[in-house]
């Protein structure tokens, strides 16, 4: 008779219960914590929140939304309690930049770019420093939040200097005496500028990212995530786009057509008996009044331009 021991080794691990619900990661409250919703909600998704506000469970579809600090995504699709994550690439950048200083691979990717949550990691330094470059930077103290994207850039530059790593408040560190210059998170420059500070140098542009694992989900939760992010398409898309409606005689159609915007082949439709012909077309994005005017002056009349809600290709 085999030893118990044995008989133990061999038998298989307890099975992982099997998920068929979707789940994905956003921020609790903050700058991404709305437009990510609302860009889910553009995709059709509805919820039913739980009373602590932490779990949002999906009734249109079976996609549930967690709600946490941005900078715990990254941690939770790697450990596979979320499927996918929306946050900025700055903290996605971060994460694995300390995965790689511990000699890890990536644990996830981006899957789409979404448009907002724009901003930069900036280098700023009080308004009477002399910025003449990079190698200034040379044995200063630089208060962050982005101790391995800053000591990456540091040390791709060849330069030794001190990595103050702060949770919060990076702009007033130097008037604080913590550091000497700051890298930090900058979209309109304001916060700086409110803190004597000024950008010198940009280290990444971020925005929003939509993320998942980097190996493959299993086979329904793939299933629901193809068809959110044919979706996510659509509503990226249409955000984007707008309808441009007008109608012309056929004498001048060849020049209406030349000022139509960038898009897709226009849809021409005869009206009147044929004399009069109406134009639709998608354009790639908003259509100026620069752009309305040369259509009337082609001959285009009865310009409309309008959003559009939803897209499939
Ligand atoms: P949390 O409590 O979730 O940790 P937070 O303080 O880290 O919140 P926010 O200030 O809401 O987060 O910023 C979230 C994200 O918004 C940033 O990681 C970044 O991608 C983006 N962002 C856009 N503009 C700015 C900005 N000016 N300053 C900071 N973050 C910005
Ligand atoms: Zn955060």
């Amino acid at each position: 008779m085999l030893p118990t021991t044995v008989a133990a080794a061999t038998e298989a691990p307890p099975a992982k219960p099997v998920r068929d619900r979707l789940r994905i990661a956003i921020q609790k409250s903050g700058r991404l914590a709305d437009p990510a919703r609302e860009l889910l909600a553009a995709c059709g998704l509805s919820w039913r929140e739980s009373r602590d506000r932490l779990f949002c469970y999906g009734e249109s579809l079976p996609i549930d939304l967690l709600l946490v600090r941005d900078d715990d995504i990254p941690g939770l699709i790697t450990d596979g309690v979320c499927d996918l994550g929306i946050f900025g690439r700055n903290v996605a950048l971060e994460y694995d930049s300390a995965r790689r200083s511990r000699g890890l691979d990536s644990s996830y990717s981006e899957w789409r770019a979404l448009g907002f949550g724009a901003c930069r990691l900036d280098l700023a330094v009080p308004q009477d420093f002399d910025w003449t470059g990079p190698a200034d930077v040379e044995g200063l103290r630089i208060a962050t939040s982005y101790p391995n994207l800053l000591s990456d850039w540091l040390a791709g530059q060849q330069i030794d200097a001190e990595v103050v790593q702060l949770m919060g408040s990076v702009e007033i560190a130097p008037r604080l005496g913590q550091a000497d210059i700051i890298c930090d998170l900058v979209s309109s420059g304001g916060t700086l500028a409110a803190n004597q500070l000024k950008p010198v140098h940009t280290m990444m542009q971020s925005e929003a990212i939509i993320v998942g694992p980097t190996g493959e989900l299993d086979e329904t939760r793939a299933r629901i995530a193809d068809q959110l992010m044919r979706r996510l398409d659509g509503a990226l898309s249409a955000r984007e786009g707008r309808l441009l409606l007008l109608r012309t005689n056929r004498t001048t159609l060849d020049a209406v057509l030349a000022e139509l915007p960038p898009g897709e082949t226009p849809t021409i439709t005869a009206v009147d008996g044929g004399a009069e012909v109406s134009v639709q077309v998608l354009s790639r994005g908003a259509v100026s009044w620069q752009r309305l005017e040369d259509l009337k002056r082609a001959g285009a009349n009865g310009i409309f331009v309008l959003p559009v809600e939803g897209m499939l290709a």
